[in-house]
């Protein structure tokens, strides 16, 4: 019990630091200490023994105790319900949560019980409320060398388009995991509408699986495309009873999303990929998958629009894309690499920035937002 009692303890004072720099609040935390921990400080003893006694009988049981405390913390973090994404507690939740420590430990201070949890629920309530937004914003996240962006839409609507990235598949370290479902805990998406994989390349899908296995989707968006990559990511979405469609023109939240590509066989799988402009009010965002030179020329010689502020560069501004004639009709404000630092592409392109109009960002140098009034776009730094 009193192990129980000092694992909770440890749990309650390190929860918000945890979760600030992790974005996870483990469930089960105080089993795995209480219980994980038992054979391990068995074993301290044991290994003490070792040094007057160096048998190998000692080192044995030493070595089995510590291997069942390994053992046990496996399993523990192996349970689904193991760990929960959150957000990163601000500074006002933080002083709320450890004022709630303090008078729970103090006898003397319990009678203000009910007046701080009524505080607390206020505070929580309107940090819900913060995120049903009126604007557009769409966060460019700093996944390494891949593309993956967050598009929130008025009235809590919410996309994600494309989950890289790795250059293998499956990759060394899963995006999904690491940067996208913590990115939409922080942001408060809970539900996506819609996830679209512009083409099935390990760079734009590696942490799809991921993301179908722990949030709520409404549907994904994907080609015609066979490859193991397509093949892997449809089974998965029809394992997580997500419906798998050909992308269509919708409206979410008064923001229309028009499809400016077409699945051509015989292309290339870049050539392939999906193209989106987000048109809200005055403001349109053009995301431009891998395309490359030959379906740049599609998309600038046909009737569609592709007019655009802000342009998410395609094939993460290699040479072989944003060719003159594309970048003069789409004439960009603003563009935004998916790079990752020190990446052995050297994407992006030196004479890609050098023709492309208007300002760059780079995600290789962190997320980048784009915000939108339906009037004007801002561009920035996450952080700025
Ligand atoms: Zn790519």
């Amino acid at each position: 019990l009193g192990l129980g009692c000092a694992t909770g303890a440890a749990a309650l004072c390190t929860g918000p630091l945890l979760a600030a720099a992790f974005h996870r609040l483990s469930l089960v935390s105080i089993a795995a200490n209480a219980l994980g921990l038992l054979p391990g400080l068995a074993a301290i003893p044991v290994a003490t023994l070792l040094v007057p006694f160096d048998l190998l009988l000692l080192w044995w049981i030493a070595d089995l105790l510590a291997g069942a405390t390994l053992a046990a913390s496996h399993f523990f973090a192996s349970l689904p319900f193991a760990t929960a994404v959150i957000a990163a507690p601000g500074v006002i939740a933080c002083v709320l949560w450890y004022s709630g420590v303090l008078l729970c430990a103090r006898r003397a201070f319990r009678a203000a019980l009910a007046p701080w949890a009524l505080l607390a629920i206020v505070a929580g309530s309107r940090a819900a409320i913060a995120h049903a937004r009126e604007g557009m914003s769409i966060v460019f996240l700093a996944v390494g060398q891949g593309d993956s962006a967050v598009v929130q839409l008025p009235g809590a609507h919410a996309m994600l388009i494309d989950a890289g990235g790795d250059l293998r598949w499956p990759g060394k370290f899963d995006p999904g995991a690491r940067d996208i479902v913590p990115a939409l805990a922080e942001l408060g998406v809970h539900r996506l509408d819609v996830v679209v994989l512009t083409h099935p390349h390990p760079d734009h899908a590696g942490g799809l699986l991921t993301v179908l296995d722990r949030m709520s989707v409404g549907e994904l968006w994907m080609t015609a495309e066979r490859d193991p990559i397509a093949s892997a990511v449809r089974a998965r979405a029809a394992a997580r009873g997500v419906p798998v469609r050909e992308p269509r023109q919708v409206s979410l939240g008064g923001v229309r999303v028009e499809v400016l590509s077409r699945f051509e066989e015989g292309w290339s799988l870049n050539d392939n990929s999906i193209v989106l402009r987000l048109v809200h009010g005055q403001v349109a965002v053009l995301f431009a998958g891998d395309v490359e030179a030959l379906a740049e020329s599609e998309l600038a010689q046909g009737g569609a629009e592709i007019r655009a502020q802000v342009l998410k560069a395609p094939h993460h501004g290699s040479r072989t894309s944003s060719t003159e004639a594309f970048l003069r009709r789409v004439a960009p404000e603003c563009t935004v690499y998916c790079v990752g630092a020190g990446n052995r592409f050297g994407f992006p392109n030196l004479e890609v920035v050098e023709r492309t109009p208007g300002a760059h960002f780079l995600t290789s140098e962190g997320a980048i937002v784009a915000e939108s009034d339906g009037q004007g776009v801002h561009v920035h730094r996450w952080q700025e």
